[in-house]
């Protein structure tokens, strides 16, 4: 069973999924930038009409506590729209996280990730853990890269929760490739890889495919999923692919056997980038990139699971 905020669904029905959307969040917050400040569900719920038109049914929705995740916002966004919404819980990177987190101990954030599973604020349960950050400065060597103490106590209760409830663990592994430094904290502490996603792999590129390759290929054999959430992003930071590029890079995952492991989305959390205002709209994976990964050889069978079986099991707690 998927837990959406509006009550359980059976697996089947989630798909096609965006597995790392934001729908009401203030990531002002953390950025200064009022263009992030997307709280008017119902804006939200007009502009899932072009997802819904594109064939799009769930959507699971990454919004952390520090950046004012609204359970309450997402469920009228669902009963409004009749899309399926799974709510994550988290907490975002150490410079925004509550105040009580900063002295907190791992097995009481380890307690409130469990209350939010089990319960949910305002009755609306989550039905993952996601998406939990670390900091964004790069390293020139992705193996080099550390979590800071606090974001590491978020990381080793996330693994704690996953234990007691069985829920998928997403994370926000951003300019530092962070991904593996994030496994090499949830595996020590004892979380189960399989049920882990390692989000925003498609942040950079280089042009040898080989050295991306050495990036994501480990984690896939980790038994991670791989996340390329940022489609549709070009030109907004230094090292950032074009569409072209993570559609071939996708391509070259699916010849390679992992079709299985891949999630994707378009990571949406600015008011520009609504149609309403001019912007691509919640519809751009199908009216943009679907036609790239099928020119770059992607097949409907890896497509049905992309897009469908992999948010499908991802989301399941069951
Ligand atoms: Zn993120």
């Amino acid at each position: 069973m998927i837990r959406t905020v509006l009550g359980e669904i059976q697996e089947d029905r989630f798909g096609p999924a965006l597995a790392h959307e934001h729908l009401y969040c203030n990531i002002a917050r953390h950025s200064g930038n009022l263009d992030n400040a997307m709280m008017d569900w119902e804006l939200i719920v007009r502009e899932l009409d072009s997802f819904k038109a594109a064939g799009g049914q769930g959507i699971m929705e990454v919004t952390p506590v520090d950046l004012e995740g609204d359970a309450a916002a997402l469920r009228r966004i669902s009963a409004a729209s009749g899309v399926h919404i799974v709510r994550g819980i988290a907490f975002y990177q150490e410079d925004s996280y509550p105040r009580w987190l900063t002295t907190a101990t791992v097995g009481q954030i380890e307690d409130f990730f469990v209350r939010e599973i089990e319960e949910g604020g305002e009755g609306i349960p989550a039905g993952f853990i996601g998406e939990i950050g670390s900091h964004n400065r790069p390293e020139p060597d992705f193996l080099g890269y550390r979590l800071t103490e606090g974001e590491t106590r978020v990381f080793q209760a996330a693994a704690g929760a996953q234990k007691r409830t069985g829920v998928l663990i997403s994370t926000h592994a951003c300019l530092g490739r962070a991904g593996h430094a994030q496994l090499n904290v949830l595996e020590a502490a004892g979380a189960d890889l399989s049920r882990v996603v390692i989000g925003h792999c498609d942040a950079h590129y280089h042009d040898d495919e080989e050295r991306d390759l050495e990036y994501y290929l480990p984690m896939l054999e980790r038994g991670a999923y791989v996340e390329f959430d940022l489609i549709g992003w070009v030109d907004e930071w230094p090292g950032c692919p074009t569409d072209e590029i993570r559609a071939r890079r996708l391509a070259s995952l699916v010849r390679l056997g992992y079709q299985d492991q891949l999630l994707v989305a378009t990571d949406t959390c600015r008011l520009s980038q609504l149609r309403a205002n001019g912007g691509r709209g919640y519809d751009f994976f199908w009216s943009d990139f679907l036609p790239r990964l099928r020119r770059e050889g992607v097949g409907q069978d890896a497509l049905d699971a992309i897009l469908i079986r992999n948010p499908g099991r991802a989301a399941n707690i069951s």
